[in-house]
């Protein structure tokens, strides 16, 4: 089975947030599985740096943003754990320092409709004409006809990859790859104004509210939902939450009309990268049957902070980014509770300059126990996961969330707000929980600041009885958080979509 992953990010060659460890650990993971994964990415410069040896698979023309006459080249290279990687080398798109996203004055790219797109084209592209390269596992038909490796799925994640579908029946309007969308957060939708469907190269006639329009702009992710043939996303419950008014973010009307499309699949977690027994990043290593090691980590986690070195102080921490979604506020209302509570809180991330202040101002009022550090720091955040005794996660709405999962990885307790995939991961601590040995963590709702004061009294509580402590530590530390079983549903799902004859459709997407 050939599948595409196409993405905006992949760890470690780029990061901003939960996607970008997925789109590095699912591929090998359905890799082990005997399935042959290969991911387009970007050609940023923290691709390309990383990255030795490339091979030059193809020229592409008339790619969205480029001028006419120009070319993008796609290149090959091997990733980490093996996986083949193509990366679209256009430097007038890509070869710009810092977020994939945003430029240094904090706003969007203005090009990004056009730099997305182009990556969406060159898939779709890859897709119809193959890279070209024969080698002894190339099918049959594909090295008679010279294509070399031509995916049989499509798989776009997230709004940067949503026009992949409508280019991909837009450019092999007979018989294509069929195509899976994976929704990692709603709430970036990608929405452009409708001047940029010329510079796009689509079809006007799709521009309507059954096609990809959203509100009168081109919308990506609507684009996504709309026409590839399965949905899925990062955990059950937000599945079914994005199929209500709340948390739909208006596309809750096409996705309770796709909901036979679309399907929840936990993410996992790299269970070599995060773990505690290995961990080079993290001051002393431990297991779940030598915790104890674990207090080197917290000292040199206080005295990373500045922080006064206490084992006996609660230690909570945070790392996100400081937004709202993420239920910051709610932390920065709570913290003096946990403060007069002999607690001690550290946190990781930038964001929102208003909360930025607000946790900074409480830095320098308590400096000797509430630190932040405000970084995107990968190594940092090892040692927090290592060191602390909670992570507080009070998100408002949380697709899947991945820290919580690292955090139970290391013996440290997730605080979390009962949303997304947070509600599928972390197990509240009650009388029945700890007495079946099936409690993790602390689990509020609603999502509020009395909630959440609630939860964390409960916390503190429970600190006050170090042997159950500790059982909820080893409970949390014995959870399957591989990936293994998520692969095998995406395995499935692929099955299901290639099981069947070769697909003859009409040059139009699906319906319209
Ligand atoms: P989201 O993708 O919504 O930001 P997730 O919990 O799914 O949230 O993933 C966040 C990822 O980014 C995790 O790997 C987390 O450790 C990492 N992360 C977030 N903020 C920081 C930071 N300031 N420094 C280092 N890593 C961070």
């Amino acid at each position: 089975m050939r599948v595409l992953f196409v993405a905006s990010e992949c760890y470690p060659y780029v990061k901003t947030g939960g996607l970008a460890d997925v789109v590095a650990a699912l591929p090998p993971a359905l890799r082990r599985l005997g399935l042959d994964v290969r991911t387009l990415l970007p050609g940023f410069p923290g691709v390309l740096d990383r990255l030795e040896q490339f091979r030059r698979v193809r020229l592409l023309r008339d790619l969205p943003g480029l001028a006419s006459g120009q070319t993008a080249r796609l290149l090959s290279a091997c990733g980490t754990d093996g996986v083949p990687l193509y990366i679209l080398d256009a430097p007038s798109l890509f070869a710009r320092e810092g977020n994939p996203y945003l430029g240094p004055d904090g706003r969007d790219w203005p090009d990004n409709a056009l730099r997305y797109a182009a990556l969406a084209r060159a898939a779709a592209l890859l897709a119809r004409d193959g890279d070209g390269l024969i080698t002894g596992r190339t099918s049959a038909a594909t090295a008679a006809d010279g294509r070399g490796w031509v995916p049989q799925i499509l798989h776009g994640h997230d709004w940067q990859a949503g026009l992949l579908p409508v280019y991909a029946a837009s450019l092999m309007p007979e018989v294509r790859p069929a195509s899976v969308f994976t929704i990692h957060n709603l709430a970036f939708q990608g929405l452009f104004p409708p001047e940029m469907l010329g510079p796009l190269g689509l079809d006007p006639a799709l521009m309507v509210p059954d096609g990809f329009e959203f509100y009168g702009k081109v919308g990506f992710m609507k684009a996504g939902l709309r026409f590839a043939d399965r949905l899925t996303t990062v955990s059950p419950t937000y599945a079914a939450e994005i199929r209500g008014p709340e948390l739909g973010f208006g596309l809750d009307g096409l996705l309770r009309q796709r909901a036979d499309r679309l399907t929840g699949i936990l993410n996992g977690v790299d269970l070599e990268q995060w773990n505690p027994a290995t961990d080079s990043l993290i001051t002393a290593r431990y297991d779940a049957g030598t915790l104890d090691d674990k207090a080197s980590n917290k000292l040199a986690l206080q005295q990373r902070f500045g922080l006064r070195p206490d084992a006996a102080a609660p230690l909570f921490a945070v790392v996100s980014r400081l937004t709202e979604q993420k239920g910051i506020d709610l932390i920065v209302q709570c913290l003096p509770s946990i403060l007069t509570g002999g607690g001690q809180l550290v946190v990781l991330g930038t964001g929102d300059p208003t909360l930025e202040a607000a946790l900074a101002g409480a830095a320098g009022q308590s400096p000797d126990c509430c630190g932040l550090v405000r970084a995107y720091d990968e190594e940092l955040s090892h040692l927090i996961q290592a060191g602390a005794d909670l992570l507080l996660v009070p998100s408002r709405f949380e697709p899947c969330g991945l820290t919580q999962m690292y955090a139970l990885r290391y013996g440290t307790l997730p605080l979390v707000s009962q949303v997304g995939g947070l509600a599928d991961t972390v197990t509240d601590v009650t009388e029945a929980s700890l007495a079946d040995n099936s409690a993790t963590g602390f689990v509020f709702s609603p999502v509020g600041a009395q909630p959440l004061q609630f939860a964390i009294d409960q916390a503190l509580a429970l600190w006050r009885r170090p042997a159950l402590w500790r059982q909820v530590q080893r409970n949390g530390m014995g959870c399957d958080l591989g990936w293994a079983g998520s692969a095998a549903r995406y395995a499935a799902l692929y099955q299901e979509l290639t099981g069947r004859p070769p697909r003859r459709r009409p040059s139009r997407p699906e319906g319209s």
